[in-house]
């Protein structure tokens, strides 16, 4: 029989992907979702595949389901939208985990915590390792989204303990690809965007922070693999490309894969924006087997032209 599979926040970027992913392999999926950061247009197609299934609602929301596996993937995660309703982060990060945690006791179903890599805050070690404790400002613009998902852990591993609950946290690093938004917020879509349009590509700061970017397939598999690895719930797993890159350098590559003749302006810095990120993913590759296999310029590639051919 076909396993049943829920998704929350499965009409986002990486969700629908998700749910693409899982009903290419035959599960049957409940896509849940609000629609608070998420438009219909990824999940249309698949309204009308037989094993799948839309739940219009909030996370946080009572649900009465029958499922085997939950992928908790629902919040904000871009720094832009996730500020907007501070609180609503919070509550979408700590009830809604709350309450897919109490779902899958219920069930006995297993079930896996979109962390990120915001756990660790701005980071004083480097490369980060699940083991860093993080160094991350409990009361600034970024807090509700960082405290929220170290809240969310924190309910997983008590979850784990107290009821032994079957759970994964995966600490996914910046992710990106096809169906992002065009008004995300986010720095690729941002650079992207701008150089299509020949608009100035704002870097924030200096332009030497520096990020480490998953093409969104390799970040489905890993997701999957996490999820399906037996014993990969005893510590978290970061999830990313270990490929580093400043800001300033990232807006060369996307001037140079697009061949824009835009130009790159300087921003003011954010508000404790991280000034660097790389995951170390040896756990995932000894656990999950999984490392990514699309690099930066291959999936920028792959991303330009899925905007240049929308807009
Ligand atoms: N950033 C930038 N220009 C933009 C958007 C973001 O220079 O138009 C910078 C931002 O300050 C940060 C980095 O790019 O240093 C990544 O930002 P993003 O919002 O994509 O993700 P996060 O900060 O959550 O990693």
């Amino acid at each position: 029989m076909s396993k049943r599979v829920l998704v929350t926040g499965g009409a986002g970027f990486l969700g629908s992907h998700l749910c693409d992913y899982l009903l290419h392999r035959g599960a049957t999926v409940f896509c849940l979702d609000d629609f608070s950061s998420a438009g219909q247009e990824h999940i249309k197609p698949l309204r009308r595949h037989a094993r799948f299934q839309l739940l219009q609602q909030d996370v946080a929301a009572p649900l009465e389901l029958s499922v085997e596996e939950v992928y908790n993937l629902a919040c904000p995660a871009s720094p832009v939208h996730y500020q907007r309703d501070p609180i609503g982060t919070t509550r979408t990060c700590v009830l809604g985990a709350l309450n897919m945690l109490r779902l899958a006791q219920k069930q006995g179903a297993k079930i896996l915590q979109a962390s990120t890599s915001e756990v660790y805050g701005d980071p004083k070690e480097h490369p980060q390792s699940e083991r860093y404790w993080g160094h991350v400002n409990p009361i600034g613009p970024r807090s509700c989204y960082t405290e929220g998902k170290r809240c969310a852990e924190s309910l997983f591993y008590d979850y784990r303990r107290q009821h032994g609950v079957a759970i994964r946290v995966a600490r996914l690093f910046n992710c990106y690809g096809p169906r992002m938004q065009a008004d995300d917020g986010r720095v690729i879509s941002n650079f992207i965007m701008a150089a299509l349009r020949g608009e100035p590509l704002l870097v924030h700061g200096d332009g030497q922070q520096t990020r480490s970017f998953c093409y969104v397939d390799d970040m489905v598999d890993g997701l999957v693999r996490c999820m399906e690895a037996p014993g990969a719930g005893s510590a978290p797993v970061n999830l990313g490309n270990p490929e580093e890159v400043s800001m300033q350098a990232l807006a060369e590559q996307v001037l140079l894969l697009t061949g824009s003749s835009s130009r790159i302006q300087s921003e003011p810095a954010l508000e404790d924006d991280p000034r660097q990120r790389q995951p170390t993913i040896k756990r995932a590759d000894e656990q999950l087997n999984w490392q990514p296999t699309t690099s930066l310029e291959q999936g920028l590639a792959k991303t330009i032209s899925y905007f240049s051919q929308r807009y």
